[in-house]
């Protein structure tokens, strides 16, 4: 596949326009990503009341794939409760591995259609996934993951595409 074909125009947008950019003042919870692979680097803020997310913001250094990933996955999850959030942070690993069809049901909206052709590249699903894997973290009370940490916080290498 064309690496073209990755760099869709929504990821492109959410690259240049980030949403929910910057660190929460008055977070709750918070945790620090790592893909040293690519050498992404993630901090998560949240708000967290109730049960539900109130609010998440992002910032680091990444690339185009990581950034717009958590761009979309801020504006996501949003509003979301913590059981809703796991549901979806679920359902987008299975997608970027392969392991949930593009065309299943689902609840991710139109992160379905920019991130559902990556289980071949798997340098990139990690990219994907960080964010998602640092969201996780955050709502358990984990300081930080790493991609490449012994201990897969979802407790499950990801390897990409089918073997
Ligand atoms: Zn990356």
């Amino acid at each position: 596949m064309a690496e073209s074909q990755l760099y869709q125009e929504v990821i492109l947008d959410h690259d240049k326009k980030p949403r929910n950019w910057g660190e929460l003042a008055d977070a709750t919870h918070k945790a620090e990503g790592h893909n040293p692979l690519c050498g992404d680097h993630l901090v998560l803020t949240l708000k967290v009341a109730s049960d539900k997310v109130d609010a998440v913001n992002f910032q680091g250094e990444s690339c185009a794939i990581c950034k717009a990933s958590a761009s979309m996955m801020t504006t996501t999850v949003k509003g979301k409760s913590k059981d809703d959030v796991e549901q979806l942070i679920r359902e987008f690993r299975d997608l970027a591995t392969g392991k949930l069809d593009p065309s299943a049901p689902n609840h991710l909206g139109r992160l379905t259609k920019a991130f559902g052709g990556m289980s071949g590249h798997p340098t990139r699903v990690k990219c994907a996934v960080l964010p998602w894997h640092t969201l996780h973290a955050a709502l358990n009370s984990q300081a930080s993951i790493s991609t490449e940490a012994e201990a897969d916080p979802m407790h499950e290498q990801i390897t990409g595409g089918a073997a």
